[in-house]
């Protein structure tokens, strides 16, 4: 997989258009919550203080007849605030629920749009995590900017328009008080963003590492490598640790230098006020105002300043996750796609190559690979291990592309194809069937999620499921437990083939689909691989050459190329040749010691 680092920024704006993007799919609830939330605020912010200044001022003026009538608007106001605050609260909580639905959905569908290979080189515990993170983060950041900063926004600028009525002055003072605590803030949020990036990515190898171990907890088990893989842990927690040690401690000059300048700038105001009280130039009531929404702004302030807080955290946060969401695949639909000719169709594999990203350079797995599959023809594929046989089935269901060449199905390259009219069009089963962890049942009808029950047990009957279904505790309802490790291997290679049975497609792959099996299964099995390859394409890799023995044609690969191909009978004419040998092996029943030709590579 090629991964093309983005830069910091970009994945910056595209947090925003996906956050954005997810406010938006309410729209109305969103106008909706400003409009009760504005005049709410504005009721809280400016009446109620305003009448409790008056209030006071009346008091002081000793017109205690008009306190009652105060005290009344007072709580007028109150009840309106409360009222509207409430209607604004229903509102943004259903915003919040749609906009957190969008954004699961698109990371869901973002991660499982990726290439083939992202799967095999990414840590699924980390992915589970980062896609499910992602939905706490964007509350957040509705918390920040749908509601948090707009309340905080509208309460400074009511705050601020009073204080200038009755003193510019006061007002002017109050805004470099506030800008000068708000930049200080911001200067160390953008050094603590880095921090927390860095902790995103920590946290994420640490999801993985954890998911990694408990997914395979039955294999720590057997090695009895609980504690090297505590070990494991605890290697990536000192990372972890440094990084999540950095960003708490990171935040204590931040919160005091903003603390102390607050506290310097509410006596400044204070001193300044008492001095114009002095002068005669405005009344203690004014005073008693003023005093009343410094004190306030200095907490929105600190609002403003814990909310730009916060935006470091989600922004950290979201960082891992988006930085995957931007992995583009390479596997792409193009824009005007072909349709396949309707009918049985000749496939035809074109002088291709293929390299694996990893690969040594100039070793291919795949290498001037050329063949075609007439319409209805039986292809058995045979050859030592990591000879390339499971690449060229890939290739052929365009889980990646070749580097070389090309493949194509009557005619239509499969890259001008819709990816999904091609796998559609192929039965595929591969060589490590992984169920999902859901019933048998589910698992068959992924196939065909249309097909009736009936049709569900007679395919499961053509594949020998029903042996043993009849076994499982709830038969056909059993739950088969993560990646079906609740069925041994020939049971789980059974399910995968009713799959492909009942998904009944034009072309069959089978990918050693036949090797967890014991004989006795595996002669039930091929009778139904026969029934099911009746008029239909196939291309079957096998390690165990009595499944391919009447095929029509089989191929013999080597190092990624065709060495032989013919029939069973006329490959074995050949008798140095490889298939020969394999067969010598096989069907004496007798495995000698390989010679040193024979010998496969060492990934056998
Ligand atoms: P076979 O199915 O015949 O055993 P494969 O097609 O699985 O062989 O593998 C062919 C070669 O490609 C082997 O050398 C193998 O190591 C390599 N290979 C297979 N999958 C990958 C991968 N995902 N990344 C890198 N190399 C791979
Ligand atoms: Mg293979």
């Amino acid at each position: 997989m090629a991964v093309t680092a983005r830069p910091d920024r970009e994945i910056t704006r595209a947090i925003h258009r996906l956050f954005i993007e997810a406010t938006l799919t309410d729209k109305p609830g969103l106008i909706l919550c400003y409009l009760t939330r504005v005049p709410a605020l504005f009721l809280f912010n400016v009446a109620i203080p305003l009448q409790v200044a008056y209030c006071l001022q009346a008091i002081i003026n000793k017109h205690f007849d008009q306190v009652g009538h105060y005290v009344l608007l007072i709580f007028l106001c109150a009840i309106g605030y409360a009222v509207l605050w409430s209607i604004g609260g229903v509102v943004i909580s259903r915003n919040g629920v749609k906009g957190s639905s969008y954004i699961q959905r698109a990371v869901f569908r973002n991660y499982l749009q990726k290439d083939y290979d992202f799967y095999s080189n990414t840590y699924f515990g980390a992915l589970g995590a980062q896609a499910v993170q992602l939905r706490s983060v964007y509350s957040e950041y509705c918390q920040i900017f749908a509601l948090g900063g707009p309340t905080q926004a509208v309460t400074i600028v009511f705050g601020i328009g009073v204080i200038a009525w009755k003193s510019p002055i006061l007002a002017l003072v109050t805004l470099v008080a506030m800008g000068a605590v708000l930049s200080y803030t911001i200067l160390f949020s953008r050094w603590r963003l880095r921090l927390r990036r860095e902790l995103s990515e920590a946290n994420s190898e640490l999801a993985g590492i954890v998911g990694d171990a408990l997914t395979h907890g039955a294999t720590v088990k057997s090695f009895a490598s609980d504690e090297y893989e505590e070990r494991r842990l605890s290697k990536e927690l000192k990372v972890w640790g440094s990084a999540q040690y950095r960003t708490w401690v990171s935040s204590i000059p931040a919160d005091d230098g903003r603390m102390l300048l607050a506290a310097g700038a509410t006596g400044v105001l204070l001193l300044m006020a008492a001095h114009m009280y002095q002068a005669g130039d405005i009344s203690i009531g004014i005073v008693a105002l003023v005093q009343l929404y410094v004190i306030r702004m200095v907490a929105a302030t600190q609002a403003v300043a814990d909310l730009i807080k916060q935006y470091e955290v989600v922004m950290g946060s979201a960082y891992q996750t988006m930085k995957t969401m931007l992995v583009e695949p390479t596997v792409l639909d193009p824009e005007t796609p072909k349709r396949l000719p309707g009918g049985r169709q000749p496939i035809t594999f074109e002088n291709i190559t293929y390299r694996y990203d990893d690969a040594d350079k100039g070793t291919a797995a795949i290498s001037r690979f050329t063949l075609t599959v007439a319409p209805g023809e039986k292809i058995g594929l045979v050859g030592y291990s990591g000879s390339g046989k499971t690449t060229l089935t890939k290739l052929l269901l365009r889980f990646m592309d070749t580097t070389e060449g090309s493949i194509t199905i009557g005619g239509v390259d499969l890259r001008e194809l819709k990816q999904r009219e091609l796998r559609e069009y192929i039965a595929y089963v591969p060589q490590e069937p992984l169920l999902f962890h859901r019933t048998v049942r589910e698992n068959i009808a992924y196939g065909r999620p249309s097909a009736s029950n009936k049709e569900i047990e007679q395919a499961s009957e053509m594949a020998y499921v029903d042996e043993f279904v009849g076994q499982l505790p709830k038969g056909y309802d059993t739950l088969v437990g993560e990646r079906g490790v609740k069925l041994s291997g020939g049971q789980r290679q059974r399910v995968a083939i009713a799959r492909a049975i009942l998904k009944d497609a034009p072309v069959l792959v089978l990918d050693e689909a036949t090797s967890a099996l014991d004989s006795r299964s595996e002669k039930f099995i091929q009778s139904a691989l026969w029934r099911l390859m009746k008029d239909r394409t196939a291309l079957v890799v096998a390690h165990r050459l009595s499944t391919i023995q009447r095929m029509d044609r089989i191929v013999v690969m080597d190092k990624g190329h065709i060495v032989q191909i013919g029939s069973h009978d006329e490959l074995l004419r050949d008798k140095t040749g490889i298939y020969a040998r394999l067969w010598a092996h096989q069907s004496g029943g007798y495995v000698g010691v390989p010679t040193k030709e024979e010998q496969p590579d060492a990934n056998l």
